[in-house]
């Protein structure tokens, strides 16, 4: 097939509440990357009240403990729909908040600790200190073998049996701050503290979602026809390796 013959489905997870420092980005990248090369994309918001429908890629933003409160109940009475899109290879990317809820819990300061839907088995607990600056991670998931980002949390995320991190922090904090872990995934969700937002910086990982959600929904592996991104590869490598 042609990618102008072929189709993907977005959903935009609660926009309204979790969209902390321009997440939309992250959208706004998966549907350019789409459309420039003719892919048709399909979008929806989902916000409170709405009933989640099947789609390729899910994305759900950060958001201060607050607007995670208000996200968690609903994203919880889903938690069965969505585990199901999970086994079904959909593709999720949580950012920092988002990312924490896509775990088991997350358990904030002095509040009550806020169910996660398991889509990872992963947990973060709020931490005394608010790690806030750029981030570069190795990665050995995408070429070149690097991601690079923002962060600004408090949340202390730790991994568990067969979640795996999306690398390893070169510079920054990453989950935790101590095991120099950045990210999670499990199967073909993801997980990341890195705003910015994060894929305009990382085209080679918005590149890589994309090819997974369209084998996910045809059923066959996708190799993407190239795109100019002298801007995009200009702007991660002045960042890689930079401690600022
Ligand atoms: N409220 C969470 C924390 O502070 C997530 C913040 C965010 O999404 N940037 O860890």
């Amino acid at each position: 097939m042609e990618e102008k013959d072929l189709k993907i489905s977005i959903a935009h997870l609660y926009p309204k509440l979790l969209n902390l420092y321009g997440d939309i980005g992250n959208i706004i990248t998966l549907k350019k990357r789409c459309e420039w090369r003719g892919i048709t994309v399909d979008f929806e918001d989902v916000n409170i009240g709405d009933k989640i429908s099947e789609h390729d890629i899910y994305f759900i933003g950060g958001g201060q403990d607050k607007q995670q409160e208000e996200v968690a109940g609903e994203l919880y009475l889903q938690k069965d729909f969505l585990t199901e899109e999970r086994e079904r290879n959909a593709v999720f990317l949580g950012i920092c908040g988002g990312y924490q809820l896509m775990g088991h819990y997350y358990q904030p300061h002095d509040k009550d600790r806020l169910n996660g839907i398991s889509l990872m088995d992963a947990y973060t607990v709020a931490g005394s200190t608010r790690f806030i600056g750029n981030v570069t991670v190795k990665t050995s998931i995408v070429s070149p073998g690097s991601l690079v980002g923002f962060e600004n949390h408090s949340g202390l995320t730790y991994l568990q049996g067969e979640t795996k991190p999306l690398g390893i922090v070169e510079v920054g904090n990453g989950n935790n701050g101590k095991d120099k872990t950045e990210g999670g995934r499990y199967k073909n969700v993801f997980g990341t503290y890195l705003h910015g937002s994060f894929l305009p910086k990382n085209p080679h990982f918005a590149d890589y979602l994309i090819a997974l959600a369209l084998e996910k929904r045809y059923g066959e592996k996708f190799v993407l026809s190239k795109l100019d991104d002298r801007i995009e590869e200009d702007t991660h490598l002045s960042l890689v390796g930079k401690s600022y």
